[in-house]
This record gives structure tokens, C-alpha cells and sequence, in this order.
């Protein structure tokens, strides 16, 4: 039976099949109706039809979303879909589909996608953390997705910044309603915002972004490069928390800040100093299929 994974995505819905090896067999997507709910799962659904006649084969199917199901009342929640909220989107969709399905959040995806047959493939335990916008964690152990009874294991976004120094408290304010969450320093809007603080004698106009950042480093800004030096000890105290508890073989990073490579080399150097241990063995490592993560990792959810 072949694999059928779906991505559900604000402006796209991204649909793949997958033979029991990872080969990818058939790949298409679509638009994703905007702010209509039964439009979206409609979508769905004819995806699903395209890729089964396409393949000629009927596929098991994940999927997979920005929220999550909440274990409580089984209805999506935090999607920034935000038509998705409060909808229960899983008997939905199986309603429609008359089959069982699977769903998981993106970063529960792109952990899984590289515990599976990523740049994590040998690794038993596996911690995905994806930066951007936000910060998503999830945990794969033995390829498997670890979902926890309140479905929120590896979402560490919104713990504190471990270690903090003086000048770091109480910390930005976070949308979630507490001050110095790890978001607050490791998004892209995150080093953003530390850059300007640290130099606002020196702020133009011109937009900056983390990857315009990493750029001036690279041609020798000192400013720009002591940004990033901050940032890479507040990754290294935050991995260090997740390495203190879980005690993964390989960190994976995705999103816009795992493009930034200086963070390979530097953010292991420093965690050293933090974990409870003589010697560090945790890999930290760029993913093999970066933004085709979600989709793999959605058809992997059948993976057994
Ligand atoms: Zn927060």
C-alpha cells in the first residue's frame, strides 16, 4: 500500500505518495481555500482522489497541520489556519474519507520525516525543532512520533530561556502572556529584535531579517556577529535544557534559521557548558528535505 501524505498549509495544501521505501510516486498541490472550512477538507479529499487515481493504488494518509488536536475536546487548536480552530477536523475528515486517518502537528512531521529517512535516519531519539516565525519541538523515538497525554511533548518554545543573565530578565513579552519564552529570543523576529536593542544608534530602515544578519556577519560586521554570538549561546542554553531531559542522539534544526550554517559549528561548542555531563554526544544537524519535511512526515505517520 502506498503512503499518502498531505500538508496543510495556510496558502497551499501539498499532497505525496510514498512507496513503503520513501520513493516519492506521485506529488501535487493545490490552493488552499481561504477561511472555508468544509471548502478545505473538500480539498482534501479531492487531493486524496487525484493522487489514488494517479497512482492507481489506495494509500493510508496523514496529514499534516500547523495546530494541533486537542486531547481534551478532540477539536483543532493553535492552527494558523484559523478557520481550522475549534473544528473537529480528524472525524471530519474520516467522515468524508471513510477511512481511518492520521494527523500531526509540522514540527511532529519534520521530526519524523528526518527520524525516518532524513539526516536522523540512524539515530534512536530525535529532537526537531523548527525556527522561523515561531518555535516548534517535536520528539521521534525508534521513528515514532512521541505524542504525550497532553499532546505537547517537545513544544519548548514557550519554557523559559534557561541560565538567563541579568540583562535578559524578565525577558521580551510573548504573545502566549509570560515574559522571556524561548520564542522571544530564538525567532527570526527574535534576533531581530535583539539586534536593534543592542544598536539603536545604528538602526536604519531597511528591513532586517535573520538571513540579512547572518550575511553582514559573513562580510565582517562585528555588530551583526555579536548578535549572533548572543544567539547562539541562548540556542546552546535552550538545546542544553532538551539534552539535560531527553538526551537525544540528534537535534535536528528547521525553518528559516537552520539555513543559517555558522550555528552547526558554533551552537555545539558552547552547549557543553551547560549539560550535566563530561562528554556531549548529541549531533545538532541540518535536515535532508527541509521544506518537503511536513509532507514525509505526514505519509510516515502510517510508517507502522
Ligand atoms: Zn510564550
Amino acid at each position: 500500500m502506498i503512503k499518502i501524505g498531505i500538508d496543510l498549509g495556510g496558502t497551499k495544501i501539498e499532497g505525496i505518495a510514498l512507496s513503503d521505501t520513501g520513493n516519492e510516486l506521485y506529488c501535487h498541490r493545490i490552493s488552499t481555500p481561504q477561511d472555508d472550512y468544509q471548502g478545505t477538507l473538500q480539498s482534501i479529499a479531492e487531493l486524496i482522489s487525484l493522487i489514488e487515481a494517479g497512482t492507481g493504488k489506495k494509500g493510508s494518509i496523514g496529514i499534516c497541520t500547523p495546530g494541533a488536536l486537542s486531547p481534551a475536546t478532540g477539536l483543532m487548536r493553535n492552527s494558523n489556519s484559523v478557520c481550522m480552530n475549534g473544528k473537529p477536523v480528524l472525524t471530519d475528515l474520516q467522515d468524508l474519507l471513510q477511512r481511518e486517518i492520521r494527523i500531526a502537528n509540522d514540527a511532529n512531521c519534520f521530526a519524523l520525516s528526518e527520524a525516518v529517512d532524513g539526516v536522523a535516519k540512524d539515530a534512536a531519539v530525535v529532537f526537531g525543532v523548527i525556527i522561523g516565525t515561531g518555535t516548534g519541538g517535536g520528539v521521534v523515538i525508534d521513528k515514532k512520533v512521541l505524542v504525550g497525554p497532553n499532546a505537547i511533548a517537545g513544544e519548548w518554545g514557550h519554557n523559559p530561556l534557561p541560565w538567563p543573565q541579568d540583562v535578559e530578565l524578565p525577558g521580551p513579552e510573548c504573545y502566549c502572556g509570560k515574559h522571556g519564552c524561548i520564542e522571544t529570543w530564538l525567532s527570526g523576529p527574535g534576533i531581530v529584535r535583539d539586534h536593534e536593542l543592542h544598536n539603536s544608534a545604528l538602526f536604519d530602515t531597511r528591513p532586517l531579517d535573520a538571513e540579512t544578519l547572518d550575511g553582514k556577519a559573513r562580510l565582517g560586521d562585528e555588530y551583526a556577529n555579536e548578535t549572533l554570538q548572543r544567539y547562539e549561546d541562548r540556542m546552546a542554553r535552550s538545546l542544553a535544557h532538551v539534552i539535560n531531559i531527553l538526551d537525544p542522539d540528534v537535534i535536528v534544526l528547521g525553518g528559516g534559521m537552520g539555513n543559517i550554517k555558522r550555528l552547526y559549528d558554533n551552537v555545539p561548542k558552547i552547549w557543553g557548558d551547560y549539560v550535566f555531563s563530561d562528554v556531549v554526544n548529541t549531533k545538532l544537524l541540518a535536515p535532508v528535505y527541509g521544506d518537503s519535511s511536513g509532507v514525509r512526515g505526514a505519509a510516515w505517520l502510517w510508517n507502522s
